[in-house]
């Protein structure tokens, strides 16, 4: 016997869940498969992001910056807190809370909009067929019109490193330490080394960032890496590019990693190793091979612009196909991909994408950096404005970075922005929405921005593209 739907999502984190909301809101009967439970067998909702990534992270995030405010810049105010202790115990409920309340709510969204919840790993067989395997071996079979596929990613490994959840350990493990160590090594200053570095530096112990590539944030805007590596320095973070570690032999609680630095082999030790290498796509066992569906040579499950796979019926969206491994793209494609199942042709902006580094100052991008355009062979003029020069900057005490924007050189339309610097991420989506509409530069020029703001940096930044910034000097045009 098999229970037939519109719609079955494999995987309920940002991808999965928001799609099977979106198919339900539009009338389709579906149903959601999750294999994730708790340790009383309860289904756990919301994948990497709300368990064990975006969320947790910003929280300790949150946590270990209030920490710093208290301990290093509350006096500039006035404020005497004294010393400030960290009781890790406590930063650590505070941030399961937070978690807990956010999975418990995408399960009463999707109960609320009657989506069909189903335990089990599910495998997508021939003919739209999904077949669910239960924790105890119970086997169900669901028959579908269309089958989205959104079963996320999962840490990469890597042979010099292998995890022991106790000394080395990757991001999920990074999340829940118990205590502060002395020192700590990180394999990757990507995103989610720098984010989790951050934590653990803030609050006090020696962070040594290990880079095989000889460039810093290479998918940055350079400018933006440049001053991005100038302030994590002051921070104390000493990230050490072109150093590929290659072994590690943990020994009574600590680790010896051994890595080459420009050719030279060295070693360090450490109290925990975090390995954060990047993450692949989570397809064993997701459909068996008379499915239809195909792989790329990195096992991304392979979609056109739509996110339809090769098989008629079959979707696959978020972590496991192109892209950035982002939580919003994934989002935006299981909205997509709802709406084109309901009959509506709607396309995602990948050129709109943000991206965001949330360390303090955060950074954040949308669309092309300098370096892409001249590769590209595109004319453009660009313009950034430093916030030291920022009213409102300046009586935050958040004066490091800038906003820049980048333009056409012919028509004026904006094709990029970036910005190191306070809420960055905000300002950044402000270019999103520009940039959806088709904005140029001059569009932001004759903006009215309030004032005293942090946005007026990103007013400033359009201003400058063409030499006329009003609260800085520009250089000499012609
Ligand atoms: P996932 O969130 O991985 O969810 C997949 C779900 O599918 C899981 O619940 C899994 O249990 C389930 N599943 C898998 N296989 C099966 C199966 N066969 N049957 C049933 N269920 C299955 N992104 C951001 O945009 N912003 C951030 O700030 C950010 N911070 C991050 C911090 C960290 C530490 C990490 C690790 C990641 C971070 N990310 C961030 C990335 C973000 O978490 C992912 O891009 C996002 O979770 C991907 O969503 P997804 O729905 O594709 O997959
Ligand atoms: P991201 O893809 O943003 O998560 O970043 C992961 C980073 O880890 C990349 O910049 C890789 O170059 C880096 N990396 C991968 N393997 C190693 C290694 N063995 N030693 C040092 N860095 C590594």
């Amino acid at each position: 016997m098999s229970d037939s739907y519109d719609v079955v999502v494999i995987g309920s984190g940002p991808a999965g869940y928001v799609c099977a909301i979106k198919c339900a809101q539009l009338g389709l009967n579906t149903a959601v498969v999750e294999s994730w439970s708790d340790p009383k067998g309860k289904p756990v909702f919301g994948g990497t992001c709300l368990n064990v990534g975006c969320i947790p992270s910003k929280a300790l995030l949150d946590s270990s910056h209030k920490f710093t405010e208290a301990r290093d810049h509350f006096s500039a105010h006035g404020i005497d807190v004294g010393a400030p202790g960290i009781d890790i115990a406590g930063m650590m409920k505070r941030k399961d809370k937070i978690v807990t309340q956010l999975t418990g709510g995408v399960s009463s969204l999707l109960q609320h909009n009657g989506v069909t919840i189903v335990q089990g790993k599910g495998k997508l067989l021939s003919g739209r067929n999904v077949e669910v395997t239960a924790a105890d071996g119970k086997k169900t079979l669901l028959s579908a019109t269309n089958v989205v596929l959104a079963s996320g990613s999962e840490p990469v490994s890597i042979p010099p490193a292998p995890t022991d959840d106790a000394v080395i350990v990757d991001s999920t493990g990074a999340l829940t330490f118990d205590e502060v160590p002395k020192r700590l090594g990180v394999i990757g200053a990507g995103v989610i080394g720098l984010e989790l570095g951050s934590v653990w530096g803030r609050l006090g112990a020696e962070v040594v960032l290990f880079e095989a590539l000889d460039t810093f944030l290479p998918m940055m805007d350079t400018q933006v890496s440049k001053e991005a590596a100038k302030v994590f320095k002051k921070q104390g973070l000493d990230i050490r590019l072109n150093s590929l570690v290659t072994g590690t032999s943990v020994k009574k609680g600590s680790v010896t990693v051994t890595y080459t630095e420009k050719g030279e082999e060295k070693s360090a030790e450490f109290d925990r190793l975090i390995v954060a290498v990047g993450r692949r796509p989570r397809t064993k066992d997701l459909f068996s091979s008379d499915a239809g569906v195909t792989m790329d040579e990195r096992g991304f499950v392979f979609v056109n612009d739509y996110c339809a796979t090769e098989a008629p019926g079959v979707w696959a969206i978020g972590d496991i196909v192109r892209g950035p491994m982002l939580a919003h793209k994934g989002s935006e494609e299981g909205v997509m991909v709802a709406e084109r199942i309901h009959g509506k042709p709607v396309q995602l902006n990948y050129e709109c994408v943000p991206s965001i580094i949330y360390t303090h100052p955060e950074i954040a991008a949308v669309g092309k950096t300098e370096q892409e355009l001249k590769a590209e062979g595109i004319d453009y003029k660009a313009g950034s404005f430093p916030f030291a020069a920022i009213g409102r900057a300046l009586a935050s005490g958040e004066t490091d970075g800038f906003v820049k924007i980048i333009a056409d050189a012919k028509t004026d339309r904006i094709l990029g922005a970036h910005a190191i610097g306070p809420s960055a991420a905000d300002l950044v989506q402000q270019m999103v929405i520009t940039m959806e509409f088709g904005g140029s530069a001059e569009d932001v020029q004759l903006m009215v921005f309030g004032h005293p703001t942090m946005s007026e940096a990103v007013h400033e930044a359009a201003l400058a593209v063409d030499g006329m910034a009003i609260h800085m000097p520009n250089r000499k045009r012609g």
